[in-house]
């Protein structure tokens, strides 16, 4: 806990200590301070959605003359903040193996959260098979071979060029011949070629269900808490053409902008299953609502 409130603290910063900042000790919470609040959630990537769900009730509460001072409005905040995260955010692994098809544009860390995945499930005694099918970059394949070894996971690769379906598929049988545990697939994320990026995920998914009706388990966007705004518009983009299961936030250590949690879960109603807070091999977390509000508001 102590870890993840230093590593959130510049998202504290940005949003809890410029609103004590508005309503100092002793001070009344009126409709001045409430604008006021509103333009810190508004500037700090919570999203329009979320701010006007918060202030709403502020207003609310405000005319019960149920919120006196900051320490009411603490509790309210918390609340609220926690009542649009809670839900939906544990991974799906009851399925033998359990399949996870990891997307999401260059850069985001995409590579990086697979090889903390891997280390994690394994750390937890579980098997685990990575499938290269980012063979659009031959480096991609190679980073990940590299995360395989160190974390001791399995890899199913093609050569760069190859098709990126076809690694999936075999990825898949592997992992049910050798009654592995968990499939973690590595795609594409270049967004500006000719070659269309959601075509070829759309193509893996249909590769997958043919050998498991029912997977892919978990489709995981990987998002780059420093983009802000942009990472709004990537969930969108990627929920629209494959349909998402969850989302996993990375960088969330040093950035400001960790309000867009919020706009995640609110705007595009997915959840946030992991957070990244770090380059540690240990530095990725299941996410829990509750830690993540307390950690930002203690
Ligand atoms: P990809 O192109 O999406 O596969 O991105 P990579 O996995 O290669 O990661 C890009 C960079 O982001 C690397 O330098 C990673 O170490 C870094 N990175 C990934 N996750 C985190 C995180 O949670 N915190 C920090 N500070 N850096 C991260």
């Amino acid at each position: 806990f102590d870890k993840l409130k230093e590593k959130l603290s510049k998202t504290k910063q940005h949003i809890v200590e410029k609103i004590e900042a508005v309503v100092p000790v002793g001070k009344k919470i009126d409709e001045t301070t409430i604008e006021e609040i509103e333009e810190i959630l508004i500037s700090s990537d919570v999203g329009i959605q979320a701010t006007e769900q918060i202030t709403s009730i502020l207003r609310k509460k405000v005319k019960e003359g149920a919120l006196k001072d900051y320490s009411d409005l603490k509790s309210l905040l918390k609340n609220e903040l926690y009542k649009i995260l809670e839900n939906g955010t544990s991974l799906n692994l009851s399925s033998k193996p359990a399949v996870i098809m990891v997307v999401g544009v260059n850069g985001v860390g995409k590579t990086t959260t697979i090889g903390k995945l891997g280390y994690k499930f394994i750390s937890e005694g579980k098997s685990v098979v990575f499938a290269a099918a980012d063979t659009f970059r031959a480096a991609a394949i190679q980073q990940l071979e590299i995360w395989a070894n160190r974390v001791g996971a399995d890899i199913v690769k093609h050569k760069s060029g190859a098709d990126p379906a076809a690694v999936v598929f075999d990825a898949v049988q592997h992992a049910r011949a050798k009654k592995k545990d968990i499939v973690i697939i590595d795609t594409a994320g270049r967004l500006h070629t000719k070659q269309p990026l959601m075509e070829e995920l759309k193509k893996i998914n249909r590769v997958i269900k043919k050998s498991i009706p029912e997977a892919p388990h978990e489709i995981l966007l990987i998002l780059d808490a420093t983009t802000g705004q942009n990472a709004i518009k990537q969930a969108q983009l990627f929920n629209e053409a494959i349909g998402l299961t969850g989302v996993v936030v990375t960088k969330l250590d040093g950035t400001a902008k960790g309000g867009v949690i919020f706009a995640i879960k609110k705007e595009i109603g997915i959840p946030v299953k992991l957070i990244g807070i770090g380059e540690g091999i240990d530095d990725l977390k299941e996410f829990n609502p509750k830690e993540f509000v307390e950690a930002l508001f203690d």
